[in-house]
């Protein structure tokens, strides 16, 4: 099933995720339809709370289909190491046709549980660095456009109220 992204305004992407406690058939199915619904909307990395679900889950395929292998999935993650910076464009499924300069580690290491529960430990460069952080950061209720500055915050955000008026937001 495809789910629709929630956009940026919606208060559960706003707020801290639950932690998973029961690796059953149900998630499974939920994680299926995470990765579905994140192809759907062309992105790499998609946080449960982005398709209405306030739970910490994390899917990730920075190959975008490239490469089945790729295909990542982050339950109950935490960051533990990061190391050196890298400014990048980033982008949110929740901001839509936005994009600003971030800057992240470049290289990341989080520990998370996959999706039968055990506990794994998986480090990134680059683009897979910039997911993990860019993710996790969902799950605490956190968007990218905290990590820009003020000045350029006020103005996407006054630049999508306008969008919401006129309904181009939903
Ligand atoms: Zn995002």
């Amino acid at each position: 099933m495809i789910y629709p992204i929630v956009k940026f305004g919606d208060p559960v992407l706003e707020k801290p995720a639950e932690p998973v406690r029961t690796f059953d058939a149900e998630l499974r199915k939920l994680l299926d339809d995470m990765f579905e619904s994140m192809y759907e909307a062309h992105g790499v990395g998609l946080a449960a709370p982005q398709i209405g679900v306030s739970k910490r889950i994390v899917v990730i395929d920075v190959t975008f289909k490239e490469d089945p292998a790729a295909r990542l999935v982050l339950i109950n993650p935490e960051i533990i190491k990061v190391e050196g910076k890298l400014t990048q464009q980033e982008g949110c499924l929740s901001i839509p046709e936005f994009r600003e300069n971030v800057t992240r580690p470049k290289r990341v290491t989080v520990r998370a549980q996959n999706a039968t529960g055990e506990w794994f430990e998986r480090t990134g460069e680059d683009l897979l660095a910039r997911a993990f952080m860019h993710e996790t950061d969902h799950l605490h209720g956190k968007l990218y456009i905290s990590h820009i500055s003020a000045l350029k915050r006020d103005l996407m955000k006054r630049k999508i109220r306008k969008l919401q008026k006129a309904g181009e937001w939903k």
